[in-house]
């Protein structure tokens, strides 16, 4: 994410898509990616998620995926 901002590259205000702004070209948004940047940005629907999340995990399934979630990012460090 941090090396995306450093870029020449930058995340549109309303649709979030990488603008290339050496391109010189004018950017224009796909409706369908805003609505999809709209949505992501609701805290509403984050805490929504979130909690859906958590009750995911709290089943026999969600478990084994957090155990695999945990494995990898151990992995990873
Ligand atoms: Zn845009």
């Amino acid at each position: 994410m941090s090396v995306m901002f450093r870029s020449r590259y930058m995340p549109c205000d309303e649709c979030g898509a990488s603008v290339d702004r050496a391109a010189g070209r004018e950017h224009e948004c796909s409706s369908e990616r805003r609505t999809d940047f709209e949505m992501f940005g609701l805290r509403g629907e984050v805490a929504q998620l979130e909690s859906g999340v958590r009750h995911y995990l709290a089943t026999a399934g969600g478990r084994f995926e957090a155990w695999l979630a945990a494995r990898h990012v151990r992995g990873r460090s």
